[in-house]
């Protein structure tokens, strides 16, 4: 049995979900499915989850969110989904909370594509626990549906996770089933050696280790959430991130072990605007994060070091202070 998770730009309007329908009907073992709320159609749009965000001081924002789900039930022909909404803001305002009003796009996407594709609804209120990121284990009988990102505190508060939390909750799924894969579809072919919108020769790495990955996401790798590997430790569950448009593709493969390996290979190189931890210098405009393994060579570091820039290297990776996008692109150059 596998768990999919779908962002939001795959689950953007319906011609989306159905081709998420499509990906789900060619594979019968893809049984449970975690979903993120609507996400931006095209560049200028706005996620539900920012308007959600917004609506407890803009009410304006309750009616573009309710056009966007109406839309979205008339073309998947769900019925009655006007009265799913009204509760829903009702909520909202009941409980006044911002966590509670952003964790109604991902409930109202599940009610929503549960309803299209005939599966049973999980409600994360009553499953998911935010504070130690668990879930009981659940027996899958028939495929299931479930919205990612929220679930209840300890003290049995409905809240959410931090941003881009749905892939947590497709992790606390995939382990609560007994899943034996957890596929985690995006936007893109899977993480890639640097964010492709800047270094467009970048491609998608094959193979990740749970801590590889969970290290370039916290340099700034926007693909998989840092925290979606604490629910997996110890469970030796592969985890393929792949692309919704263009599901054939490899992706990436990220398991708990690597292989063993002598010598020195550069995995990834990530960046971003916050200051790196361990970044021991001043501050700058970009950082860069190389993720290694093994120990660099001489010769790289020179390298690195004849470009003038500030960088700190730890055991797994080297943080580099940059001034431009460009400087991005001459590291890229010497280490892939
Ligand atoms: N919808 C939420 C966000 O925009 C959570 C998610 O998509 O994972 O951050």
């Amino acid at each position: 049995m596998t768990t999919c998770k779908f962002g939001g730009t795959s689950l953007a309007d319906a011609s989306r979900i159905r081709k998420v329908k499509a990906i789900l009907d060619a594979d019968s073992s893809r049984k449970v499915l975690v979903v993120s709320a609507p996400g931006k159609r095209d560049k200028d749009d706005i996620k539900v989850t920012d308007l959600l965000y917004r609506s407890l001081e803009d009410p304006s924002a309750f009616s573009v969110i309710r056009q966007r789900f109406m839309e979205m039930a008339a073309d998947l022909r769900v019925e009655g989904f006007d009265k799913v909404l009204d509760q829903a803001f009702d909520d909202m305002i009941r409980e006044h909370r911002p966590d509670f009003s952003a964790s109604r796009g991902e409930y109202l996407n599940a009610r929503l594509i549960s309803s299209f594709l005939g599966f049973e609804y999980l409600e994360a209120a009553d499953l998911v626990n935010i504070t130690s990121f668990s879930c009981p284990r659940i027996t899958v009988d028939r495929p299931c549906c479930i919205g990612g990102f929220y679930g209840r505190d300890d003290s049995g508060k409905i809240t959410t996770f931090s941003r881009g939390g749905s892939d947590i909750t497709g992790s606390i799924m995939a382990r609560a089933t007994g899943s034996q894969l957890y596929e985690n579809f995006t936007d893109v072919s899977g993480v890639y050696e640097a964010d492709p919108r800047i270094i467009s020769e970048a491609r998608p790495i094959e193979r990740l280790t749970y801590s590889q990955v969970k290290r370039l996401a916290q340099l700034g790798a926007g693909v998989f959430h840092p925290a979606a590997i604490l629910p997996l430790a110890g469970s030796n569950m592969p985890i393929r991130v792949c692309n919704t448009m263009r599901p054939e593709d490899p992706g990436t493969l990220i398991e708990e072990q690597g292989l063993l390996f002598n010598g020195f290979k550069a995995i990834g190189l990530a960046s971003t605007h916050e200051k790196p931890e361990a970044f021991g210098h001043r501050d700058h405009e970009l950082y860069a994060g190389l993720v290694f393994e093994g120990s660099m060579p001489a010769n790289l570091s020179l390298k690195v070091k004849e470009l003038g820039l500030e960088a700190t290297l730890t055991n797994d990776s080297l943080l580099i202070g940059l001034s431009s996008k460009a400087d991005l692109k001459k590291i890229y150059d010497i280490f892939f």
